[in-house]
């Protein structure tokens, strides 16, 4: 049995190492991704309780030419280790604020809202408020149309420089949204101290809303606190028309999720649109 483990060990270390070396090459080809123009955007559609479209989350995706699509939980969280995600982050807020001012021009888009993540290290990034500020004069896009989506987590690691700049991008007509909802830290503190438009119900409650009915008290509760401190409330990840009339039941009334339209590009999006309409 003690031969097994130490086998068991060796099998464990050799993951690792396998793990790291990847790693490793991951976070160097990252670095030429945005240069090499291997980086692109896809924009998932959100929609209001008779399912017409509000607006879309804009989600970053990435193709190497050798290995082929990484995923954002494995490429992200490098991007941020490294401070890669300074520079890749404002090229997905600039494409952000083009196509925003697109739409502006579009009586068919111009109601509609966008998301953009955006991670603490630009957040907490001296030039991003100013920075973002140039964008929106540059493309001339509506800032009050652009939703900014944050998560507590994010928060911590200087709560007041955070609470500072998001306090400026109010200022400027930027609205706020909390991701993932729920899954964080001190989430009653961040809605009483934050200038928030939106909270997003993590996914994890939904998925189990229909037959666990801890998550059904939880998005309940998330649907009257959103309702009694008036902010939007979005349910993330529906994937069923069961889920997408319970929640509507519960009185959610913004809703995004692969029942109603998975990511996908701004043609593919427009395309939906006009053809539903
Ligand atoms: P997120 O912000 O929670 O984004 C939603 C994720 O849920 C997306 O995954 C989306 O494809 C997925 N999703 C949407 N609807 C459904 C559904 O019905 N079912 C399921 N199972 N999944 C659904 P994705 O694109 O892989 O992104 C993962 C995370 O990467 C995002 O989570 C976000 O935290 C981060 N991310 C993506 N783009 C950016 C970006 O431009 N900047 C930063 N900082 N983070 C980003
Ligand atoms: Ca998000
Ligand atoms: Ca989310
Ligand atoms: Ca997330």
């Amino acid at each position: 049995a003690k031969n097994r483990g130490r086998n068991r060990l060796r099998f464990f270390n050799q993951q690792m190492q396998l793990d790291v070396t990847e790693r490793a090459v991951l976070t160097n080809r990252l670095r030429t991704a945005l240069g090499n123009q291997e980086l692109y955007l896809e924009y998932q559609p959100q929609f209001n309780e008779q399912q017409g479209m509000i607006g879309a989350e804009v989600l970053l995706r990435w193709h190497h030419p050798e290995h082929g699509h990484y995923a954002p939980a494995d490429f992200i969280p490098v991007a941020e280790a490294t401070g890669l995600i300074v520079p890749i982050g404002n090229w997905v807020l600039m494409q952000s604020c083009f196509t925003l001012a697109d739409w502006s021009n579009d009586a068919r888009y111009q109601h509609w809202q966008l998301a953009v993540n955006i991670s603490a290290r630009q957040l907490l990034d001296s030039h991003f408020v100013s920075g973002l500020a140039d964008m929106l004069a540059q493309t001339e896009a509506p800032p009050q149309r652009l939703l900014l989506e944050i998560t507590e987590s994010q928060l911590l690691d200087d709560t007041e420089l955070a609470h500072k700049q998001l306090y400026q991008l109010a200022r400027m007509g930027i609205q706020i949204a909390m991701d993932d909802f729920g899954t964080g830290y001190s989430s009653l503190q961040s809605l009483k101290n934050l200038p928030l438009r939106q909270l997003k119900i993590d996914r994890s409650f939904v998925r189990d809303l229909l037959d666990d009915s801890s998550d059904e008290a939880i998005v309940r509760t998330i649907l009257a606190l959103g309702k009694s401190l008036e902010l939007e409330v979005v349910a993330e990840g529906v994937e069923t028309a069961a889920q997408f009339k319970a929640l509507h039941q519960l009185g959610c009334r913004q809703f995004q999720g692969f029942y109603l339209g998975r990511p996908a590009s701004l043609e593919q999006l427009y395309t939906l649109v006009n053809e539903r309409s």
